[in-house]
């Protein structure tokens, strides 16, 4: 549905010589969620606004549904008003002087498209009911709350009957309680009515929520692309480890391979693991393992532990983080269920969980 081919933009006169979007190519298949994620600045918001229409590359090509919107090279150039898409922005741009519906029927009303009153009002209230908002079409915007007018925002853009929606941080103004509800209710509404989307969030968990694949960026290109487990479960690359929040980094040598594990040896002893791209015997790599997948013990049965010694411990509520040195290494150990009660100094052992531990390439 969305078809993007090496889209190059530069921003003029920046300290950074880097292109803004450096290169990039995705494809969203019609009917998906696809995610956009990455750090502040790695140029999703540019990457959007480029498949918008509001901003111009220097080399690349968009279409849309199989049309093409922008190719510099041969002169075609579909401005916004004239691309099938629905934009939704961080800042909801709510009307505070209007009621929801008129919020919503106001772009209908103006414009190009200029549509009479009744049937303005007949398509806003079906946007204001895809987003569960109908019965509040009356209230003034200001007396809505900050997921409703966010909602609101989204019922504009649907009203518009876009092949394509293009949200771009839309959870990031809302207080952290309504935004699982706002998350939860953007993929309804998007599975719902099977709409194509690009999502655009800086946010691991919330683009783990909502994604039919998440495409991970950095410094404007896009490091790797999968269903949402792969990049959770099996990252190939180790930005992607370090972004999705894997924070134990290990640094081993390959001892041997097979089809499904690859063994590692690292300082703390042997590993088996998950093997990535090319690892061929004796390279280098670094070991990535979740928290949770480091299990405290006060004994070590299996032998299979590393001894170390608890720093601190940080409570959760469902969960603890211990901080614990082996060596010259602090590993972080998440642990839920029981209380295993270990104070600063304590010995423990620490045992890997090997089949969730993953090897990348230095
Ligand atoms: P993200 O949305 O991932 O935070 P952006 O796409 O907003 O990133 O920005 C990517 C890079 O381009 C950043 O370095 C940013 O400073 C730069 N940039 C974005 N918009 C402009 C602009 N209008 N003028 C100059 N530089 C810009
Ligand atoms: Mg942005």
């Amino acid at each position: 549905m969305i078809e993007v081919r090496g889209l190059v933009k530069r921003f003029e006169g920046r300290a950074v010589s880097r292109n803004a979007v450096d290169g990039i190519d995705l494809d969203v298949p019609e009917g998906k969620l696809v995610t956009l994620l990455g750090p502040s600045g790695c140029g999703k918001t540019t990457t959007l606004r480029l498949i918008a229409g509001l901003e111009r590359p220097d080399a690349g090509r968009i279409s849309i549904g199989g049309k093409l919107v922008c190719a510099p090279g041969e002169g075609v150039y579909v401005g916004v008003h004239h691309r099938p898409i629905g934009v939704v922005f961080q800042s909801y741009a709510v009307w505070p002087h209007m009621t929801a519906i008129e919020n919503v029927m106001f772009p209908l009303r103006s414009g190009q498209k200029r549509l009479p009153r009744a049937e303005a009002r007949r398509r806003a209230m079906e946007a204001l009911d895809m987003v569960g908002l109908a019965d509040l079409a009356d209230r003034p915007a200001p007396a809505l709350s900050g997921g409703q007018q966010q909602r609101i925002s989204l019922a504009r853009a649907l009203t518009r009957e876009p092949e394509v929606l293009l949200l771009d941080e839309p959870l990031s103004n809302l207080d952290a309680g309504l935004r699982d509800r706002v998350r939860d209710e953007i993929r309804g509404v998007q599975q719902r009515l099977g709409i194509t989307t690009v999502f655009v969030t800086h946010d691991q968990d919330e683009a783990l929520a909502v994604s039919d694949e998440v495409i991970v960026m950095d410094r404007g290109r896009i490091v790797e692309r999968g269903a949402a487990q792969e990049i959770y479960a099996w990252p190939r690359e180790e930005f992607t480890a370090r972004f999705m929040g894997i924070s134990n980094s290990l640094p081993g040598t390959v001892l041997s391979r097979d089809a499904n594990t690859v063994e590692i040896d690292l300082v703390q002893g042997r590993l088996s693991c998950l093997p990535t791209g090319k690892l061929s015997e004796g390279s280098s790599v670094n070991v990535f393992l979740r928290p949770e997948s480091l299990v405290l013990s006060r004994k070590d049965p299996s032998g299979r532990g590393w001894k170390g010694t608890v720093e601190f411990s940080i409570y959760h509520g469902d969960c603890w983080d211990y901080h614990v040195r082996v060596g010259d290494t602090l590993l972080r150990s998440r642990m839920y269920r029981e209380k295993i009660g270990l104070a600063h100094g304590d010995p423990v052992y620490v045992v890997p969980e090997e089949a969730t531990a993953i090897a990348i390439p230095v």
